[in-house]
C-alpha cells in the first residue's frame, strides 16, 4: 500500500520537476527574447541617430559650401549687406541653425544673421570652448564642428559648425560659422528615436570625449557639456566591450561596429548599452537603458508564467492528492475485504492467521479462544434456503458482538463457526461468557414470519496452558467444542484428557467411511417380551467390527457418524439390512413381530427421511404396522413445528413411534400430550437402581402412570434380574427388554432364540 502511495508521489514529483524545468526554460527564453527585443530596438535607435547625425552634418556642410560659394563671388563680402542677406536666407531654410556668421582668421566676427549685433559676439580664438575647433577649422578643408556649449549672445546650447572658405590659391577668405541648436538638431531626432523617454541617447566626440549631445532631461547641461567623460568611466565601457565582443577599440573604430552590452556606471548602476562609431565625424553614438527597466519588463511576463506554474502545480498536487487518497481508500478496502467476512463484517480466518503473532510470542500475556459452532445450522440452509441462513448469521453476529467484551476480537472462522479471542483467562468468567453467548445465540430469530432456532456449542482453549501455536490452540478449542456438541448448547474448556478422546474420534470418523464397503457393519436384534411372557418384538442395534479398531460400540460410532455427516448413509444401510433380515426371519419362522429401529436426530431431520423410509419398507414388501421407530427427546431441541406434523404423518402410515431413553432428557408433560407416541422406553439407568433406590422406583411409577394416562405402552429396558421384572410388573409395565431375556442377537441366533421359546 505504502509502495503505491510512494509511486504516485514519485510521479507527482516527476511532473513537478518537469513543470519546473519547463517553467525555467520558458522564463529563460522569455528573458532572452525581451533582452533581444531591447537590443534590437536600441540598435535601431543608434542606427537612426547615427544616420541622422551623418546626414545632418552632411547637409550642414553643403549649406556651408553654398554660402561659401556666394561669399567667394563677392569680394566685399565682409561689409556687403548682401552677405547678410545670403546668411539670413540660409537661416530661413534651416530651422536647426540659430545663427550663421562670417569670421576672420583672427577669430573676430564680421557679419551675423538673424539681426544680432555682431560686436557683441566674442572672438572665437579667445573663447575657451571654441578655440580648439576654430584652430582646427583653419587647418582643415572640411567642415569642422566644435564642442557643444552655451552661446551666451544667442542664449542657446549650440553645436558650432565651421568651414574655412578658400580662394583659388588656397588662402582663407573667410570662415563661415553656424550655430546648430542642440535642441532642434540632435534633440529632435533623438526625440524621434526615443519617444518613450526610457532610453538615454548620447553622442560623444572621440577626440576629446566631450558630449556632443546628451538626451537626459534631468542632466545639468553646464556640467555635462563642460567636462569630458572620465577616463575610468571610459575604461569600464571598454572593458565591457572587450569582454562581451572580444574586439579592441581600434577595431571598433575601423569597422564602425554596432554592438550591445551590459555595463556598470561609476555609481554601480547597470545599463544595457548599444553603441556605434562614426568614422567620418569621429563620434561615438550610444543609446542605453537601465537594466532594471528590462528586468521589470521581464518580471511582468515572468509573474504570469510563475502564476501559471504555481496554478498547474497546485492543480496537479490536488489531483495527485485525490488519487493518493482514493488509492489509500481502495487499499484500505482491499485490506478490509481480505481480513473481514463479507457477510457479517466480522474478521475472518485469514485475519486471525495474519495477526496471531500479535498475541503469540514468548512472554505474551495469556489469552483464550472461544470456538463457537452452531448446532443444526445446516438444517436451516437446507430447509429454508441460503437467504434465511445468511440472515440468521448476520443477526447472530450482531448478537455475539453485543454480549462480547469490547476488547475481544470476534471472527467468523468458517460457515457456521465463530471464534472469539479474549484476554479473559479465568475459567468461571470464560464459562459465564460462553453461556451468555449460547443463551443469546439460541434465542429465536424471526424472519419473514418464520421463527428460526439454532443452538451453539462452545469449546475453549487457553494460551499458554493449552498450546503455543494457533493450530494447536484452535484444535484444542475444537476438541473441547466437539465435547460440548455431545451435550449441545454447552460450553467446555479444553482438558488434556479430551485430547485422547478426540484422536479416537478422528480415527473412528476416518475408519467409518470405509465400514459399509468393507462389510464391517451388521445388525443384531434384542428381543422385547411383553408382561405375559410372549414375544412383542425386537430392537435392531447396529454393530461395527472394524478391521483396524476392532469392535467399536454404537454409542461411540453413532455420534461420530452424526457429527461427520455419515449418519444418513449408515442409517439407511441399517434400515435396509434390518428389514431384509427381519423379513427372512419372519418368513423362516412363519410368525410376525414388531421391529424397533433407532432413528438418530440427523437422520430424522433429513428432508426426505419419511419418503426413503417408506420406500425401503415397500421394496422389502413388509407390513408397516410391524415397524416402530425409536426417537429420543433430543429431537425436540430441533424445530418442533417441523417435527410434530412429520410424526403425525409417520403414525398415520401405521408406523409406531417409541420414545427412547425416556426420563433422561427434557420433555414437558405438556409437550408429551401433543406427541403421537405409542410407547415410552424407560431408560436403563432407572432400571439399574430400581430395586434399591426409592427415588428411581417413584420415577418409574410416574413414567408408567404418564404412559397409561396418555394411552401409551411402557417398555423397561436393561432388565437384568428377576426382581426388576417383578417390581416393574407390579407397577404395571407392559414390556421388557434386557439381558435377562437375551442380549442383542445376530440373525441366526435370534431364529434359534425364537424357536426355543
Ligand atoms: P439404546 O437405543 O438405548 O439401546 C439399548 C442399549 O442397551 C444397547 O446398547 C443394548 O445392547 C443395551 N442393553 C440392552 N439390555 C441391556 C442389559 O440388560 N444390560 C446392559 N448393560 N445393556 C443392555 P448398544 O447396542 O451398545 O447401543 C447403544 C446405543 O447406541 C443405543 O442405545 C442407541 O442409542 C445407539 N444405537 C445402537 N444401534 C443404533 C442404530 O441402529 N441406530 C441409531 N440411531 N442408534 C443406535
Ligand atoms: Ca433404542
Ligand atoms: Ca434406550
Amino acid at each position: 500500500m505504502a509502495k503505491i502511495q510512494q509511486n504516485i508521489w514519485f510521479i507527482f514529483y516527476v511532473f513537478a520537476l518537469f513543470f519546473l524545468i519547463l517553467f525555467a526554460t520558458l522564463s529563460y527564453i522569455n528573458w532572452k527574447t525581451i533582452y533581444k527585443d531591447y537590443v534590437i530596438t536600441q540598435e535601431n535607435k543608434v542606427r537612426l541617430i547615427a544616420d541622422s547625425t551623418r546626414s545632418l552634418f552632411k547637409t550642414q556642410e553643403t549649406i556651408l559650401n553654398i554660402v561659401g560659394a556666394h561669399v567667394l563671388e563677392d569680394n566685399n563680402h565682409q561689409t556687403n549687406p548682401d552677405a547678410i542677406m545670403t546668411l539670413n536666407t540660409t537661416l530661413l531654410d534651416n530651422p536647426s541653425i540659430d545663427a550663421i556668421a562670417l569670421v576672420k582668421t583672427d577669430g573676430t566676427m564680421t557679419s551675423v544673421s538673424g539681426g544680432y549685433d555682431v560686436t557683441k559676439f566674442p572672438n572665437l580664438l579667445e573663447q575657451e570652448s571654441s578655440r580648439d575647433s576654430f584652430l582646427a577649422t583653419l587647418k582643415s578643408h572640411k567642415m569642422v564642428f566644435g564642442r557643444t556649449y552655451y552661446f551666451k549672445p544667442i542664449e542657446q546650447w549650440i553645436v558650432p559648425i565651421r568651414k574655412a572658405i578658400r580662394d583659388k590659391n588656397g588662402r582663407i577668405v573667410t570662415i563661415i560659422t553656424a550655430a546648430l541648436r542642440v535642441k532642434d538638431s540632435f534633440g529632435s531626432f533623438g526625440m524621434n528615436a526615443d519617444q518613450s523617454h526610457r532610453h538615454s541617447i548620447s553622442i560623444v566626440r572621440d577626440e576629446d570625449f566631450y558630449f556632443q549631445y546628451l538626451s537626459d532631461d534631468e542632466i545639468d547641461n553646464t556640467l555635462a557639456y563642460s567636462t569630458p567623460i572620465k577616463p575610468n568611466e571610459r575604461e569600464a565601457i571598454q572593458e565591457a566591450i572587450t569582454l562581451t565582443h572580444h574586439i579592441t577599440m581600434d577595431e571598433f573604430r575601423e569597422h564602425e561596429y554596432l554592438i550591445s552590452f551590459i555595463n556598470t556606471d561609476l555609481k554601480g548602476k547597470r545599463y544595457l548599452t548599444s553603441l556605434t562609431y562614426d568614422k567620418t565625424y569621429k563620434l561615438w553614438i550610444s543609446v542605453r537603458i537601465p537594466l532594471n527597466i528590462v528586468l521589470q519588463d521581464f518580471l511582468q511576463k515572468f509573474a504570469i508564467y510563475f502564476a501559471i506554474f504555481v496554478f498547474i502545480n497546485a492543480i496537479f498536487f490536488l489531483l495527485f492528492k485525490t488519487i493518493a487518497k482514493a488509492d489509500a481508500k481502495r487499499n484500505a478496502d482491499l485490506i478490509f475485504q481480505a481480513t473481514h467476512d463479507q457477510l457479517t463484517n466480522l474478521f475472518n480466518r485469514s485475519y486471525l492467521q495474519k495477526n496471531i503473532s500479535d498475541w503469540l510470542f514468548e512472554g505474551a500475556p495469556p489469552f483464550s479462544i472461544l470456538y463457537i459452532d452452531l448446532d443444526h445450522f445446516k438444517n436451516i440452509n437446507d430447509n429454508f434456503g441460503h437467504q434465511y441462513g445468511d440472515y440468521l448469521l448476520v443477526e447472530l453476529a450482531k448478537r455475539i458482538k453485543a454480549v462480547t467484551p469490547k476488547n475481544a476480537t470476534i471472527l467468523r472462522h468458517g460457515g457456521d463457526e465463530f471464534a472469539i479471542v479474549t484476554n479473559i483467562t479465568k475459567d468461571e468468567t470464560l464459562l459465564a461468557l460462553a453461556h451468555t453467548l449460547i443463551d443469546t445465540i439460541s434465542k429465536p430469530y424471526h424472519f419473514h414470519q418464520l421463527t428460526l432456532i439454532v443452538g451453539a456449542s462452545i469449546g475453549i482453549s487457553k494460551f499458554p496452558d493449552h498450546g503455543n501455536s494457533l493450530d494447536i490452540l484452535l484444535r484444542a478449542a475444537d476438541i473441547a467444542m466437539y465435547e460440548s456438541k455431545k451435550i449441545q448448547n454447552h460450553a467446555q474448556i479444553f482438558q488434556d484428557s479430551l485430547q485422547d478422546e478426540y484422536l479416537k474420534h478422528v480415527k473412528i470418523e476416518h475408519e467409518l467411511r470405509k465400514a459399509i464397503e468393507h462389510h464391517e457393519l451388521f445388525v443384531v436384534y434384542q428381543p422385547q417380551i411383553d408382561h405375559t411372557g410372549s414375544i412383542h418384538g425386537v430392537e435392531a442395534l447396529a454393530r461395527w467390527k472394524s478391521a483396524t479398531l476392532g469392535i467399536v460400540p454404537p454409542d461411540q460410532f453413532i455420534p461420530v457418524a452424526e457429527a461427520s455427516g455419515q449418519m444418513v448413509k449408515i442409517g439407511y444401510f441399517i434400515l435396509s439390512r434390518t428389514l431384509q433380515e427381519i423379513q427372512e426371519i419372519q418368513t423362516t419362522l412363519g410368525i410376525t413381530f414388531q421391529t424397533s429401529i433407532n432413528i438418530s436426530v440427523r437422520q430424522f431431520m433429513e428432508e426426505d427421511f419419511l419418503e426413503q423410509f417408506l420406500n425401503a419398507i415397500h421394496d422389502i414388501g413388509m407390513n408397516k404396522d410391524l415397524i416402530t421407530i425409536e426417537i429420543t427427546e433430543n429431537l425436540f431441541i430441533e424445530d418442533v413445528d417441523y417435527i410434530l406434523p412429520l410424526l403425525h404423518n409417520i403414525q398415520q402410515c401405521g408406523i409406531q413411534i417409541s420414545m427412547d431413553d425416556f426420563g433422561t432428557g427434557y420433555s414437558s408433560l405438556n409437550m408429551l400430550r401433543k406427541l403421537p407416541i405409542d410407547e415410552l422406553k424407560i431408560d436403563k439407568s432407572f432400571i439399574d437402581t430400581i430395586v434399591e433406590d426409592k427415588t428411581a422406583q417413584k420415577m418409574v411409577q410416574n413414567i408408567i402412570a404418564i404412559g397409561k394416562n396418555f394411552n401409551m405402552s411402557v417398555l423397561a429396558e436393561g432388565v437384568e434380574t428377576n426382581e426388576q421384572i417383578a417390581l416393574l410388573t407390579s407397577f404395571g409395565c407392559d414390556r421388557f427388554q434386557g439381558y435377562y431375556f437375551a442380549k442383542p442377537l445376530p440373525k441366526d441366533d435370534l431364529i434359534t432364540f425364537f424357536q426355543k421359546r
